[in-house]
């Protein structure tokens, strides 16, 4: 038995035989040639036949996954257009005397490798895609037809690394799961195993060369992990697993593209709440009508440094993009508390869940805001975002925030930035805010209640800490007159009013809260089609 712990891309349970993908290397030779202007029409003729592939594929993309994801092939069809890197090659060409075949070889490692050394880390997965266009290239250079790895029994595909064209090329109903070596899991490959319902591991530290196509494995999305020859009792308990998500698949199927709406004809917006721009697979997987929380400040943990105004704009715009004109609500940064990061120098505090922390911050480190507000702006020009304050406790505070807004605003107009009016709501999360949401409602344009906050504010009970579990009552009355208070504040001024934090997906309370009149609830993509049962149930 071998077992090994990776990343996972989709949290699914698959068992089967293994295929070890081995792409096929295509030997390019470095040859000298005479006539460079025939080699340039080769190339031409190359391009041609490479772009048909990429439309053929994108087609079949649209059908399997949806236009969003099938876009990366209409990518691959421009990056293939692209002037820097066809006349690399077509230099190439000329001033070596060399065979096209090389020149796109080369020209295809040498971009990759300029990719691969940005600091964007949606520009370094993008390594991958020029490394594909020049292989296919290549492929159609040599004669060579599209390998299509075709199988007759599903299998759990093993690689090194797999491109989104390999990903997409492989027949879905013969795949049961895949595990790659490598892998980046903002990477297109990565995106289209969510969209594919597919379990999926990738970063897997496996000795391929013990790997053989036959052998049995385990796919365990959720634990992250694959074993090679599992013993019966593994087996036996994967089995059981895969019944259960059967279960949940077949009432999945059922309640998608259906609307959230009780007997009587009330209807509620069921968005998701994701963390990273990764996470956007399982939204649109759970057919939840927007993104209703994007914790933006997942995007500034785990690294040495502040994230650049760039790689926030690609991050907000690639997520406003996938969920085309669905509403996407990003929240502004919400560091602090438990969510501790070095490079802000913010020292130690006595209790920092009451301390510098949110909006607290971006008041008075005004750089830091501006630089989110400005990815922010820019990015709504790709989709319908929506901007989401969170900790206000106070009128003062959206006040001096609508101030750098409008700052920041004025700055792109200057600059000749184009930028779309968009919705601005904020947190509801402190009993201070619930206080005077009937003034804050006059100033914005939707509230979402953050019930984790709110009840830990409310009770005086610190959300981290173990010992106090069994005095977190989140269906404290207090809690539930507070919403129904926002609720009626923010319907007196014709605002919407929905739940973001943890409360929001506690089927106990779904009927209760579509009774309070709530608008919304923004809850973890997984819960989207359980809440939809239960309004579709109620009368
Ligand atoms: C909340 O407080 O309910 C909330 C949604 O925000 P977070 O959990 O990120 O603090
Ligand atoms: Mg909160």
């Amino acid at each position: 038995m071998l077992k090994y712990s990776g990343k996972s891309v989709y949290k699914g349970v698959a068992m089967g035989k293994v295929l070890v993908f081995n792409k096929e290397e295509d030997v390019v030779k470095r040859e000298k040639i005479e006539d460079t202007d025939a080699e340039i029409a080769r190339l031409a003729d190359a391009i041609v036949k490479s772009q048909k592939q990429l439309q053929d594929l994108y087609e079949k993309a649209v059908k399997e996954v949806g236009e969003a994801s099938a876009a990366i092939f209409e990518v691959h069809q421009m990056m293939m257009e692209d002037e820097d890197y066809i006349e690399a090659i077509h230099n190439m060409i000329r001033s070596e005397s060399i065979n096209a075949e090389f020149a796109v070889a080369t020209t295809g490692d040498n971009f990759s490798e300029m990719f691969a050394a940005m600091d964007d880390d949606y520009m370094k997965a993008r390594s991958a895609d020029v490394k594909d266009i020049s292989n296919r290239i290549v492929r159609n250079l040599l004669g060579k037809e599209a390998d299509d790895n075709n199988q007759s029994e599903p299998v759990i595909i093993v690689a090194d690394d797999l491109s989104p064209s390999e990903t997409v090329q492989m027949d879905k109903d013969k795949i049961l799961a895949f595990a790659t070596v490598h892998g980046s899991t903002n990477s297109h490959t990565a995106i289209l195993a969510r969209m594919m319902n597919i379990p999926a591991l990738i970063g897997v530290p496996m000795n391929l060369s013990e790997i053989q196509s036959g052998m049995v494995a385990i796919v365990d999305g959720v634990k992250a992990e694959i074993t090679f020859d599992p013993s019966s009792e593994e087996c036996l308990s994967a089995m059981n697993r895969i019944k259960e998500q059967e279960v949940q698949a077949k009432l999945l199927e059922t309640l998608k593209g259906k609307d959230n709406v009780t007997k009587s004809g009330r209807h509620i917006n069921l968005y998701a709440n994701i963390g990273s721009v990764s996470d956007v697979g399982y939204v649109l997987e759970n057919d939840a009508g927007g993104v209703g929380l994007f914790r933006s400040e997942f995007l500034y943990l785990g690294r040495e440094d502040f994230p650049t105004e760039e790689e926030q704009f690609q991050a907000y715009k690639q997520v406003a993009q996938t969920m085309a004109e669905k509403k996407v609500i990003i929240r502004t940064l919400d560091i602090g508390a438990d969510k501790q990061v070095d490079y802000f120098e913010m020292g130690k505090e006595e209790n920092p869940a009451m301390g510098y922390r949110a909006i607290r911050i971006c008041l008075k480190q005004k750089d830091i805001f501006k630089t989110q507000l400005r990815a922010l702006l820019r990015a709504t020009i790709y989709g319908n975002i929506s901007i989401m304050y969170p900790m206000i406790t106070s009128v003062s505070e959206v006040e001096q925030i609508y101030e750098i807004v409008d700052e920041v605003k004025n700055e792109l107009q200057s600059a000749g930035v184009a930028y779309k009016e968009p919705e601005q709501g904020i947190m509801i999360e402190t009993p201070a805010a619930v206080m005077v949401s009937d003034e804050l409602a006059k100033m914005v344009d939707f509230f979402s209640i953050g019930t984790n906050d709110l009840t830990q504010y409310t009770l005086a009970i610190d959300r981290q800490n173990e010992k106090l579990c069994d005095f977190y009552d989140s269906h404290h009355p207090a809690i539930l007159k507070m919403i129904q208070m926002v609720v009626d504040n923010a319907h007196k001024e014709g605002k919407w009013a929905g739940i973001c934090g943890e409360l929001g997906a506690d089927t106990e309370l779904t009927e209760t809260f579509v009774e309070m009149g709530l608008d919304e609830l923004s809850v973890a993509p997984s819960m989207i089609l359980k809440l939809r049962q239960i309004i579709r149930e109620m009368d």
